[in-house]
């Protein structure tokens, strides 16, 4: 160990948890619940939360168990067959207790005049129902708060602002991770008995809350042999074009509705079925549609809400209460005007893979929460904090189990030498901002044709592009300070990701879900009820696939959610 601090802080625990978002939270609580030495290390604030403080706190589960057949049946319609229904189900046998979990640490839920929970059915499926957290527009915040208390409870420790950047392995387990902190630079090598990997999705630094989910960790897993699942899907989402808002997911559900420039509700059209109640993926890939016929911008249009559900949904607190009140001077009024929305990459909904106790293909490195992959190609509203909450505690759980039973082993000092000197390079050096990089790299990605109407030749050329990115811009990219070095880390973590897309996006070559080829419409069952699976060889990505186990599964795929909607094909 005395090498090792020649090098850097050393700093010991039996569980590191990398990201305190609510996965890292639930995960953290767990191992520490069961005797465990727990850090939480964190690029943001030391106990921010994650992007869950920003977020509504809407929660999808399942209350009532008899139910759980019933939600995984309409969950695989709704991914269109590509579901991993074995996870789904274990998720949802746990989604109850979290719930419950929740409410024991004082977070609350709104209730039906009977004092049961008001559940809002998500995008038309009767038995997926999203919670909503008390007070509406700052949910999020209550419940990192009710998990931040139960942490100091049970003695989590945390460190912030400290970017870790890559995990360390000694005989083919993960063993601890290395980084550094942003503010002053101090190098840290982290060693762990076990280490839980929750950094969140993916991303683009677009506006939803989006600037620290970069990519950066999923990266890291891949280097160190976690492999990777469904990144040809995206979740890109409807956002106000002047100002943040939240709440599609439950707006839609309630009446509201986007029309085009014409104040047409073209949703009717795309889907006579579903009208605007759907999913987002489709509301956008219509507004794509109608944008080339010109008849773009998009509005949201409340007008046809009941006044008890805009009373509901109007903002009683947080940066949305902020947000609704400077509407108002400005004499804008959320739900009586119609305002512009638009289309916005919000994160993959891929990520890497591990089983339903968290395990990933690398001994010693457990997934929890978003990291990992859950979800096909769409979204449904509250998803994301009930399986933070269930894949966290269970990892958490995994986490304590493997520190139990494997005996410790030392950390190399020459594999934290080099890493060290090759983080450390661009600093001070003459060179590019990260900032000329991460442009090209969103305008290479948000094109339409590239993110939502994707075809082989739109793909083909976002992927030279990226190519070039890497080969030529990243190399010489450099940083002033250790800010900017985490900036330049996060872009470098960006780039991989949109590559990993791109790639994924084009080899399925049909459409399901989210994922939509003008030149391949239709679903090919035959070909590809299949995952693609991305892993790193000789520093390539490299795709391959895998079919899904589909005679272990009890639904057999008859009926798709995406045959409710048809879209005119161009290409
Ligand atoms: C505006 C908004 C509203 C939302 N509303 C809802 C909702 O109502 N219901 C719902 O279910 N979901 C909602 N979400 C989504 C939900 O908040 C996120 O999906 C959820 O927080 C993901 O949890 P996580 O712990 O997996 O990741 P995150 O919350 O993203 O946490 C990951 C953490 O890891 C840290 N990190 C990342 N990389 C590194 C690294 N290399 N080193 C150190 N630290 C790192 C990040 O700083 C972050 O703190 C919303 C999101 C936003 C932005």
């Amino acid at each position: 160990m005395t090498n090792l601090e020649t090098l850097g802080k050393v700093i010991e625990t039996d569980i590191l948890v990398i990201g305190g978002g609510p996965a890292g939270l639930w995960a953290a609580n767990r191992a520490a619940n069961l005797g465990q030495k727990v850090l939480i290390v964190d690029k943001g604030p030391a106990e921010w939360g994650g992007e869950a403080y920003m977020s509504g706190g809407g929660v999808t589960a399942i209350i009532a168990d008899e139910y759980i057949d019933k939600f995984v049946e309409q969950i695989v319609y709704y991914y269109d067959g590509l579901c991993d229904q074995e996870l789904i189900e274990g998720i949802l046998k746990q989604s109850r207790t979290r719930l419950e979990d929740m409410q024991r640490l004082g977070y609350e839920f709104h209730t039906n005049p009977d004092g049961t929970l008001k559940g809002i059915p998500q995008r038309g499926l009767s038995h997926i129902t999203c919670y909503i957290g008390k007070p509406f527009g700052e949910g999020g915040k209550k419940l990192v708060g009710v998990l931040l208390k139960e942490a100091k409870r049970l003695g989590v420790k945390h460190l912030g602002r400290t970017l870790i950047t890559e995990l360390l392995k000694t005989d083919g387990k993960v063993v601890g991770a290395v980084g550094f902190n942003s503010i002053n630079g101090i190098f840290y090598i982290f060693k762990a008995g076990a280490t839980v990997l929750a950094t969140g999705l993916g991303g683009w630094k677009t506006s939803y809350g989006k600037n620290t989910a970069t990519g950066e960790g999923i990266c890291m897993a891949m280097r160190a042999g976690a492999k990777i699942k469904n990144y040809e899907f995206m979740k890109v989402w409807n956002v106000p074009r002047l100002f943040s808002w939240e709440g599609q997911t439950w707006l839609l559900p309630l009446g509201a509705r986007f029309v085009n420039a014409l104040g047409e509700p073209f949703m009717d059209k795309y889907s006579p079925v579903l009208g605007a109640n759907t999913d987002p993926h489709y509301i956008v890939r219509a507004m794509a549609v109608e944008a080339r016929k010109g008849k773009g911008p998009f509005y949201l249009d409340c007008s046809p809400m009941k006044p008890e559900d805009r009373e509901l949904m109007q903002p009683k607190g947080g940066w949305m209460k902020i947000n609704y009140e400077k509407l108002k001077k400005m004499g804008t009024d959320f739900f009586e005007q119609k305002l512009e929305w638009m289309p916005q990459a919000n994160e993959p909904l891929g990520g890497i893979i591990a089983d339903i106790k968290g395990k990933t293909a690398v001994p010693g490195l457990f997934g929890a929460g978003t990291v990992r992959n859950i979800e096909t190609g769409l979204y449904i509203g509250g998803w994301h904090l009930g399986t933070t909450a269930v894949t966290g505690h269970i990892a958490g759980e995994s986490a304590a189990e493997y520190v139990k039973s494997e005996k410790e082993l030392p950390i190399e000092y020459e594999q934290v030498k080099s890493l060290k000197s090759r983080l450390y390079a661009p600093l001070g050096k003459p060179g590019i901002s990260y900032k000329e990089v991460l442009t090209e790299v969103q305008n290479t990605f948000f094109p339409y044709d590239v993110m939502i109407l994707k075809n082989k030749t739109s793909l083909e050329r976002a992927i030279k592009k990226i190519e070039k990115i890497k080969d030529e811009l990243l190399p010489q990219m450099s940083a002033a300070d250790p800010h900017y070095l985490l900036k330049l880390e996060e872009t470098k973590g960006t780039t991989i990701i949109s590559e990993m897309f791109l790639r994924a996006s084009l080899m399925r070559t049909e459409s399901r879900a989210g994922h939509f080829r003008e030149d391949y419409p239709d679903r090919d069952d035959r070909n590809w009820l299949k995952w693609i699976i991305i892993s790193q060889k000789n520093g390539d990505l490299d795709l391959r696939t895998e079919p899904l186990p589909m005679e272990r599964y009890k639904i057999q795929p008859t009926c798709y959610y995406m045959v409710n909607f048809s879209f005119p094909i161009y290409v």
